[in-house]
């Protein structure tokens, strides 16, 4: 008999770490300064002939959006998903 994995939907919960929130650094909004966030996806189209499959495909890439403005935050998106600037111009 085949044994059913009952383990399929462990999505990661987030890690129970033993940190002391005192320790860690508060992020904020760079845009207006709300603290709170709310997981957000990217969506890249794959081309079909990357994926040598029969049509394209999407790729979710996570991230977060501020939960009042749903600015995203520079450090949450993807080095090569960013902009092209000349300089970091700040
Ligand atoms: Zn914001």
């Amino acid at each position: 008999m085949d044994t059913k994995l009952k383990n399929q939907n462990n999505m990661e919960q987030g890690q129970q770490l033993n940190i002391q929130l005192d320790k860690t650094l508060p992020l904020v909004c760079e845009n207006c300064g709300n603290d709170t966030f709310q997981e957000a996806l990217f969506l890249r189209k794959v081309s079909k002939f990357l994926t040598a499959s029969t049509k394209d495909s999407l790729l979710p890439i996570p991230t977060f959006v501020c939960a009042r403005c749903h600015y995203v935050n520079n450090e949450f998106i993807p080095e090569p998903l960013k902009p092209q600037t000349e300089e970091n111009a700040n």
